[in-house]
């Protein structure tokens, strides 16, 4: 037989979100170069790594350059100093985890995308929409089924579990792997205790396992009382250590979009079988994976201490702000959203205003998300994000970040209070 490829990869759909953002935007700036554009669509951070944590990274440099204190290979697993960081910051959320159940990554969506591989091909995969990309796209490059669970306006794009589909014979048929993100990307809505454990339920009847997304915990808000407060952490749940993966990342949390690292959670009691997934995960990783560097290591471990958490904490409120001074904006042309509160993403809805020729009133009519985004490109030189290209619920959408600076996010803010009003 000869070489086939992988022919799941052409049930793919056309990757093109970001792509036909940036060209529409460079087409827009070619023919308008006088006009200044906002970007409000990026993902990425902007504001630079804390001294801390660049000191450790120096401190780490120059270990590797001295015989006496040079590291080659590494645990797989990570060097116990951050699996005990890591550690440390779950039990301020009343988490007690042991140090073998951590496995450091090199950022979530190595993680996200690999985890699979300790599941059966078979197993089915439920994802909410709209979604982050890399879960529905990597289970479609494994051939595995995908469902949906639509995040609306009506559930306040914190869906529950969804009623089950039917075989032929019409007995119900429940997912096996089950992607929640929350704080969630896009939509930014976060679930509450009492939501999330709705979720953990419904997988503990059904056999399901969690596959839980806390990339965007940092940007809780601890005040937040209503449904019990939003849960860091998935295990913060009764019973979810028995049918919950959690996968978490420093990229936003501390700036590390571009050193790369994070971390995910097995719990021991979380068995299939009568096997540890935990034992399984550990024999992927130590096969395929050599482990984040030392030095990006003992950067991660500086997130964890005292000093670092503070300088952490400090970019994490200038986000916020930014993300305040957006949804205050939508507050006063009252556009409905979600996020901004928890999470470093908006969600509006596409209701762009048209004046009424005869009476020269105005109203917001609603659109979809790539005429909206014209329509902002166009008369605002905003750019955001369609929420279509996160999935078909997503229609009607667009997303706007609060990774920008503060003078961008405040001209951005002023514009469109001016455009919607
Ligand atoms: N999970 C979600 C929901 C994300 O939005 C992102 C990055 O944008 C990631 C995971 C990936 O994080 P990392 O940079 O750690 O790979």
């Amino acid at each position: 037989m000869a070489a086939k490829v992988n022919h799941n990869f052409s049930m793919l759909s056309e990757s093109y979100l970001f792509s036909e953002v940036a060209r529409r935007v460079a087409a827009f700036e070619k023919a308008h170069p006088e006009r200044e554009i906002i970007r409000m669509g990026i993902g990425d951070v902007t504001r630079p790594l804390p001294p801390v944590i660049v000191e450790a990274m120096v401190h780490a440099s120059e270990e590797m350059g001295d015989s006496a204190t040079f590291r080659g290979y590494g645990p797989e697993q990570g060097y116990p100093f951050l699996r005990e960081a890591v550690r440390g910051y779950y039990r301020r959320s009343g988490v007690e985890l042991d140090v073998d159940e951590i496995f450091i990554s090199d950022g979530a969506k190595s993680d996200l995308g690999n985890i699979g591989d300790i599941f059966d091909p078979a197993c089915s995969v439920l994802v909410t929409d709209p979604v982050y990309p890399v879960y529905l796209d990597t289970s479609i490059m494994s051939g595995r089924k995908v469902s949906y669970a639509a995040a609306t306006r009506e559930n306040h794009f914190r869906p529950a579990p969804p009623d089950p589909e039917r075989d032929a014979d019409g007995n119900p048929v429940y997912p096996d792997l089950i992607f929640l993100c929350s704080p969630n990307n896009p939509t930014g809505a976060a679930m509450n205790r009492k939501e999330l454990s709705d979720w953990v339920c419904y997988a503990k009847e059904h056999g399901s396992v969690i596959l839980f997304d806390a990339a965007y915990e940092c940007f809780i808000d601890e005040t937040e009382t209503e449904g019990g407060g939003i849960p860091h952490s998935i295990y913060e749940i009764p019973g979810a250590k028995s049918c919950a993966i959690e996968f978490c990342s420093l990229s936003k949390k501390a700036g590390f979009t571009g050193l790369r690292c994070g971390y995910t959670v097995i719990p021991k009691e979380l068995r299939l079988d009568g096997i540890s997934l935990r034992d399984l995960w550990f024999r992927r990783q130590s096969t395929r994976f050599n482990g984040a560097s030392y030095i990006t290591q003992r950067a991660a471990e500086a997130v964890f201490t005292e000093e670092g958490e503070k300088a952490v904490q400090e970019n994490l409120r200038y986000y916020r702000e930014n993300a305040a001074i957006l949804a205050g904006m939508l507050d006063d042309c009252g556009i409905y959203y979600t996020g901004g509160k928890h999470s470093p993403y908006i969600w509006m809805e596409c209701r762009p205003p048209v004046k009424m020729a005869a009476s020269g009133s105005q109203e917001n009519l609603p659109c979809t998300s790539w005429d909206f985004f014209d329509r902002l490109l166009q008369e605002v030189g905003v750019v955001g994000t369609p929420g279509s290209g996160f999935g078909t619920a997503g229609e009607g959408y667009i997303r706007l970040t609060a990774f920008s600076t503060r003078e961008k996010t405040e001209t951005a803010a002023e514009r469109l209070l001016k455009y919607f009003r």
